[in-house]
């Protein structure tokens, strides 16, 4: 195996002229005018059934950009025994050989595909040619290539062996006999590629539940994998409701584990599931799951006003806020307000919101109805309460996308529920602290929400940051120091939160695709 080493797919610029525009616009056109039928597949076979599902563009919901098929509990069981059976063979593949298949994949994810994913990405989950770009190619190459690296180094380690004449100590990476579920969200077609085959690079044969709304671009990624060599039956793509595919997973002993990311919610339940049929299972199911965030960005009086306004302006209304590290919470002292509210204001009205395939566009529509009903709910909220004043933004409307404006909410209250929940879109909310409260107010940081995901501090005090850095210590998984709360890179900011963020098992670092192994320690005396 060729040693690649460890280094992040580069993001292509899309510039007018280059060869990367050509081939968007092209793939775009073929992905637009079509509506793409996609199987339930388990193993060598594909499946529908009566529950057709359709994805449509967020932008535009009268096109439908796939026709899915829900898979009921019966169909999710023969899932379960192909998976598990599936295991048993591919475990005994040696790990240089499914390296090898990884290693494919993600050269024809950043080659012949990369169109393909992205206008997947831009059309079904309405990303700009580069929000896509950042997660359809680079950080799903990233999470193929680095996995591949990490797994590389990591058996490269073999325990000491102090008389090798007498006894010989080692060490293998099994899979865990039985079957993953890997369960993946809407806003990033790569964490779903994470989710899904990152296990399967461990010798775990997996269930994938993509989102329904991201359905398409994980499609893409799944016949991408098939095509590369990784065998039928390694993963399964089973589309399904949740609560459905929930329930039989958690039913079946053969259950070892669950790769999750989405709300709080859906992973206490699957976690009390696995809890109530504990002593059903052949192994007690590893449970990985990134719940998301009420993230911040505190300024400090000393902070680069210039710094702060990028900053903010890209981490809260990026891909419309959908990030679970984007900003939504923000502090910012007396002293500063005046000058940061101005340049807020004047940046987020130039922000051209419209269709994704707008090389204009900054941002687009929010994903579904449901979260255009519960963002649109958070802004009525604070039309509604005296603590709370719109002060930019604040429209939405549904009539041919889920389009909601980029708004931001001044408030006197830093603990009203705009402030402690998560809303997951465009709404980013400002509490403007007087300077002499500057401890009390980084106080409130940690102690109003129970998340603790992604943070920023703006500052040019090093006596400052030196404090803050232990002041804010448990208040997030990713920490930021002079940027954005958003945008950490496979290899580089491993990501994930603690508290109710989830397990912080740090996707994209060295310990993640080994949390999915079953080692086994092997004492030969001769
Ligand atoms: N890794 C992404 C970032 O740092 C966020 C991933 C997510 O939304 O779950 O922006």
């Amino acid at each position: 195996l060729d040693d690649f080493g460890a280094k992040n797919e580069p993001v292509l610029s899309y510039l007018k002229g280059s060869p990367e525009r050509a081939e968007i616009e092209k793939a775009l056109n073929e992905t637009a005018n079509k509506t793409e039928e996609i199987p339930i597949v388990i193993g060598d076979k594909e499946f529908k059934t009566d529950d057709v599902r359709y994805q449509v563009m967020p932008h535009n919901h009268k096109k439908k950009v796939a026709k899915f098929y829900y898979a009921d509990a019966k169909l999710i069981n023969q899932a379960i025994d192909v998976a598990t059976e599936t295991q048993k063979k591919w475990d005994k593949t040696p790990i240089p050989e499914r390296l090898r298949i990884w290693e494919k994949a993600a050269d024809l994810m950043a080659g012949k595909y990369r169109a393909k994913l992205n206008a997947a990405t831009m059309l079904g989950q309405a990303k700009t040619v580069i929000q896509a770009e950042i997660d359809a190619a680079a950080e799903l190459i990233d999470f193929f290539r680095l996995n591949v690296y990490f797994l590389k180094e990591a058996t490269k380690y073999q325990p000491i062996s102090e008389n090798p004449q007498v006894t010989k100590n080692s060490m293998r990476y099994r899979g865990i006999d039985g079957f993953i579920a890997a369960v993946s969200p809407f806003n990033f077609t790569a964490i779903g590629g994470n989710l899904a085959y990152t296990p399967a690079l461990m010798g775990n044969a997996v269930l994938w539940k993509p989102s329904d709304t991201a359905i398409l671009a994980n499609w893409v990624n799944f016949k991408i994998c098939l095509e590369a060599g990784v065998p039928p039956g390694v993963v399964n793509f089973v589309p399904s409701d949740g609560p459905v595919f929930g329930d039989t997973i958690t039913a079946s002993p053969n259950l070892a584990g669950i790769n999750f990311t989405g709300s709080v919610p859906t992973f206490t339940r699957l976690w009390k599931q696995v809890g109530e049929n504990i002593s059903k299972y052949k192994n007690f199911p590893r449970l990985i799951g990134e719940c998301g965030g009420k993230n911040y960005h505190f300024v400090h009086p000393s902070a680069d006003i210039d710094t702060v306004v990028n900053g903010t302006i890209r981490s809260a209304f990026e891909f419309c806020g959908q990030k679970c590290s984007a900003c939504s919470r923000m502090y910012v002292p007396e002293s500063l307000w005046p000058k940061i509210k101005e340049r807020l204001l004047e940046k987020r009205s130039q922000l051209k919101i419209g269709d994704p395939t707008d090389y204009e566009s900054f941002t687009s529509a929010v994903i579904d109805d449901k979260a255009f009903k519960r963002i649109s709910g958070y802004i009525d909220h604070a039309k509604k309460s005296s603590n709370l004043e719109i002060i930019g933004g604040g429209k939405y409307d549904d009539s041919t996308g889920y389009f909601i404006e980029p708004t931001i909410v001044q408030t006197k209250d830093p603990k009203d529920k705009i402030m402690v929940e998560e809303i997951f879109g465009p709404v980013l909310t400002i509490y403007v602290y007087p300077d002499s409260k500057l401890k009390e107010t980084l106080n409130l940081v940690g102690n109003s929400t129970s998340f603790a995901l992604t943070g920023a501090v703006f500052s040019q005090d090093e006596q400052f940051l030196k404090s803050a850095l232990e002041e804010l210590k448990m208040t997030a998984g990713n920490f930021y120091v002079n940027d954005k709360s958003t945008g950490s890179v496979v290899g580089q900011q491993p990501f994930g939160g603690a508290r109710l963020s989830g397990t912080n098992d740090k996707a994209g670092g060295p310990h993640y695709v080994l949390r999915w192994g079953n080692p086994q320690a092997i004492k030969e005396t001769f």
